[in-house]
């Protein structure tokens, strides 16, 4: 018996049903154990095809680079991050990886997994991605970073309203309103982006957890989050306040190839969302452009020698 029921089921990271997939070991990076059993084979002379050009992918990539292992990236879409960052921010990753020695291949599928004897006796066996065009990548690791599935099953059998994910309101309730959801598993209303939406974030996991909590407990809880996530990848520390859209003005502050910039997206004259690499102060003070919906100026947004401060 309950009063009050919280979801906290999380997610798990999505595997591919394609041939061969159960004849290779494939990696995928969730949990500590995950990271673990994936550090060894991170090392020079070690090859590592990454599946998928998203966060965990680039993040993969970049830690696999560092430790002096050989990294393929392969990703379906015609761009790195497509879904969380506009076509500029995906051709800054893709020019960053690139600079790494990364080989990154976009465009590209998967059709399939093989496993393959490797040198003159045949002893040595080494994993084989399949791709669409009809080659093949050799390699002695694979990772798998396609994106996250909610374990949202309890949730259905039960006869939640659930889109992937369990559907939430600003309250953290579910379609009966005396069971709430919280983290990676709820679909949250979020109007800074407009839609309905997951937050994939230890961030949003502890805050809307708290949230529910709240909410649970018959307090005000209105948790409308400005979404927020970051990536350190090379010692570059990106950070994505907001959702940007084609539709958005993009006002450029600071040059790419200075290695430190912001990128802020306009509706009018107001930031509605900010996405910057090593500017994590400008980034703070972007937050409160956003927050506070105040009218900026452009040029001077633009400007290095206008404190943001001052804007
Ligand atoms: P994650 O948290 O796993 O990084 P993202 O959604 O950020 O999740 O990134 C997943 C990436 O994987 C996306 O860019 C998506 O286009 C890519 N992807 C999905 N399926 C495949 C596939 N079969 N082959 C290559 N890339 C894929």
């Amino acid at each position: 018996p309950y009063d009050k029921l919280i979801l906290c089921t999380g997610g798990r990271a999505r595997r591919l049903a394609v041939p061969g997939a159960d004849q290779v070991p494939l990696h995928t990076l969730r949990t500590i154990e995950d990271a673990q059993a994936l550090a060894p084979a991170l090392r020079p002379g070690r090859s590592v095809v990454v599946v998928g050009g998203g966060w965990i992918g680039l993040e993969v990539a970049a830690t696999a680079r560092q430790q002096g292992a050989e990294v393929v990236v392969v990703e379906t879409q015609s761009r790195l991050c497509e879904r969380s960052v506009p076509a500029e921010v995906s051709a800054y990753l893709l020019a960053l990886h690139r600079a790494q020695g990364v080989r990154v291949l976009l465009g590209a599928g998967v059709r399939g997994f093989a496993r393959v004897a490797d040198g003159a006796d045949g002893a040595d066996l080494r994993s084989e991605v399949l791709l669409a065009d009809g080659s093949a990548l050799a390699c002695d690791t694979i990772v798998l970073g396609v994106g996250l599935v909610p374990n949202d099953e309890l949730a259905r059998e039960a006869g939640l309203a659930c889109e992937g994910g369990v559907l939430v309101d600003a309250q953290c309730r579910t379609s009966d309103p005396h069971i709430l959801a919280a983290g990676d598993v709820a679909v949250a209303p979020n109007p800074w982006a407009g839609r309905s939406l997951r937050l994939e974030s230890w961030q949003n996991a502890q805050e809307q957890g708290m949230a529910a909590a709240r909410s649970a407990l018959g307090q005000a809880v209105d948790y409308q989050p400005l979404p927020w996530f970051w990536s350190d990848q090379y010692g570059m520390n990106l950070q994505i306040y907001g959702m940007p859209t084609p539709a958005h003005r993009v006002v450029q502050r600071g040059d790419p190839a200075s290695g430190s910039f912001v990128l802020f997206y306009l509706a009018g004259d107001v930031v509605q969302a900010a996405v910057g690499a090593n500017a994590a102060r400008d980034l703070r003070f972007a937050r409160r452009l956003i927050e506070q919906r105040k009218p900026v100026d452009a040029e001077r947004l633009a400007d290095l020698n206008t404190p943001m401060a001052k804007l």
